[in-house]
């Protein structure tokens, strides 16, 4: 299989799901680097946000509501949390497949290292 999240879309790689749509999938990161640290992705494959285009703009948006949500549902949109999208080798993207980060449930500094 050449994309570890298009597996996790079709199954054959396990993910402990927290929400999921018609075109979208959210689960908990298998290395948190936070104690709350969920990924939203496209079922669609996508490379990453720069191979995104236009027609895109409806399915970016759904997925930024589902961060904004998941969050109300670990609880730390009161708290406060980060969304993150890593892109390319600068941008510290290490799996070619479109995710957010929702990380929450520690302090976070700016800039990011
Ligand atoms: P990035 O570095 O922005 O590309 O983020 C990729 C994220 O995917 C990392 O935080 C990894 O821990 C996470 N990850 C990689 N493989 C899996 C997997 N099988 N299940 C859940 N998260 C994963």
């Amino acid at each position: 299989m050449s994309c570890v999240f298009c597996g996790i879309v079709s199954g054959e790689i396990p993910s402990d799901r927290v929400a999921e749509g018609d075109d979208y999938l959210a689960f908990r990161d298998v290395a948190p680097a936070a104690p709350t640290h969920v990924l939203i992705i496209p079922k669609r494959h996508i490379d990453g946000i720069a191979a995104t285009d236009p027609k895109d703009a409806d399915l970016l948006g759904r997925m930024l509501l589902v961060a904004s949500e998941i969050a109300r549902q670990e609880g730390i949109d009161e708290s406060g949390y980060r969304v993150v999208i890593n892109e390319g080798a600068e941008g510290g993207q290490t799996v070619e497949h479109l995710h957010i980060h929702v990380l929450g449930r520690r302090g976070m500094s700016w800039p990011p290292g």
